[in-house]
């Protein structure tokens, strides 16, 4: 660990705009926030003039495929693995790695084994444990002991309507819920249950059913890809009505038009229909579902190829929001920020720009490009 890192005369949103400030870091924290004009005491040990960039928190990316997926494409989906520099240079400073389809030789030991490695590169890297079936995979020999006793476990994954992985047995569902419920009781961890939700006319209601019949808590069920179908099935209405409810949906980047898939809903536009709609912001996250083969089709529904999205697009989409989706900075960065820390149950210690949380920043410059990532006060990443 090296010295005090100082920025100077920063834009700092924390995520709210608190103007021109300096930041002081040291032991991996930011230790002060404080006026620019008090700047003459500032230690020097190692400094970056920030004047003229922006100061945000660095995101915090909860679907990412450290070890690649292979989304059902077979040999195509071999992507080679993530590398911490690859994260943290597109703004990401933590990351939550999932099982792809591939799960045979792309398993949960190789997911942890990475979160090491990544780690030591400077990502706060964490994972679920278990994948799309069911009943789920586990490390030490149930669900509940991975999130009870790996530090880096913050829930597990699963899939429902999704052909796939069918998964049509309710009670294999509800007995994955009752170890993460009884898993959050016991740790204190958040123990959240990550679904992909596929494209089935089932949609959400498995999701429903757990939460009226099992009492699982919404803050604890997060829904995933539900901005990825809409063509084909009700899973955007379901999610916009699990939102109403008080729960927090998860929209993936990289579903739509722009990126060559048709039957999705693009960010800005899936996440202005959800204000419109009268939801708040904070129950909306988006992640970047980076680093699986994505399938490009053409306007008539045929495949044409499949590209891989890298970690990046989930800032990219961000500023989208600013400048397409007319969003002010200080709203869409909540959905990349304090939405998924108070989600992963990382408050306290992620998503925000206050002293004693890790200093974990991302400085923009006036032309919306990254200039420098800072992650655990450390310089990760500097643009040339
Ligand atoms: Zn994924």
């Amino acid at each position: 660990m090296r010295g005090i890192l100082t920025i100077e005369r920063g834009e700092v949103y924390d995520p709210q705009p608190l103007g021109e400030r300096n930041l002081i870091a040291g032991g991996g924290r930011t230790l002060a926030v404080e006026a620019a004009a008090g700047s003459m005491g500032l230690p020097r040990e190692r400094h970056i003039d920030a004047g003229g960039l922006r100061v945000i928190p660095g995101l915090i990316d909860q679907h990412l495929h450290l070890i690649g997926g292979g989304d059902g494409n077979g040999i195509s989906g071999r992507v080679p693995e993530l590398d911490a520099r690859t994260v943290l240079a597109g703004g990401t400073t933590t990351a939550v790695g999932v099982l792809g389809v591939e799960t045979v030789t792309r398993g949960l030991l190789l997911l942890l084994r990475k979160t090491q490695e990544l780690r030591a590169g400077g990502l706060s890297a964490f994972m679920y444990t278990a994948g799309m079936p069911l009943p789920a995979q586990n490390m030490l020999g149930t669900v509940f002991a991975d999130v009870s006793l790996i530090d880096q476990v913050l829930g597990a994954k699963t899939a429902i309507s999704e052909s796939l992985h069918p998964n049509t047995d309710p009670h294999l569902l509800a007995a994955l819920a009752g170890e993460l419920m009884r898993a959050r009781t016991m740790t204190g961890k958040a123990a959240v249950l990550h679904c992909h939700v596929g494209g089935l006319e089932a949609a959400l209601e498995p999701l429903f059913a757990l939460h009226e019949k099992l009492r699982m808590p919404l803050a604890q069920i997060v829904p995933t890809h539900v901005n990825r179908t809409e063509a084909f099935s009700p899973v955007f209405a379901h999610a916009m009505r699990f939102a109403e409810m008080g729960g927090i949906i998860d929209l993936t980047c990289c579903v739509s038009r722009i990126d060559g898939n048709p039957t999705g809903i693009d960010i800005p536009d899936a996440v202005r229909r959800c204000l419109d709609a009268g939801l708040p912001i904070e129950r909306i996250t988006f992640s970047s579902d980076a680093n699986v083969p994505v399938a490009v089709r053409a306007a008539d529904g045929s495949l044409s190829g499949y590209r891989t999205a890298p970690p990046s697009v989930l800032f990219r989409d961000l500023m989208r929001l600013v400048r397409e989706a007319e969003l002010p900075l200080e709203t869409a960065l909540l959905p990349v920020t304090t939405n998924p820390a108070r989600v992963l149950g990382l408050v306290g210690r992620k998503g925000a720009i206050r002293p004693g949380y890790d200093a974990d920043y991302v400085l923009i410059d006036p032309s919306d490009r990254i200039r420098y990532v800072i992650a655990g006060g450390e310089i990760v990443f500097e643009a040339e």
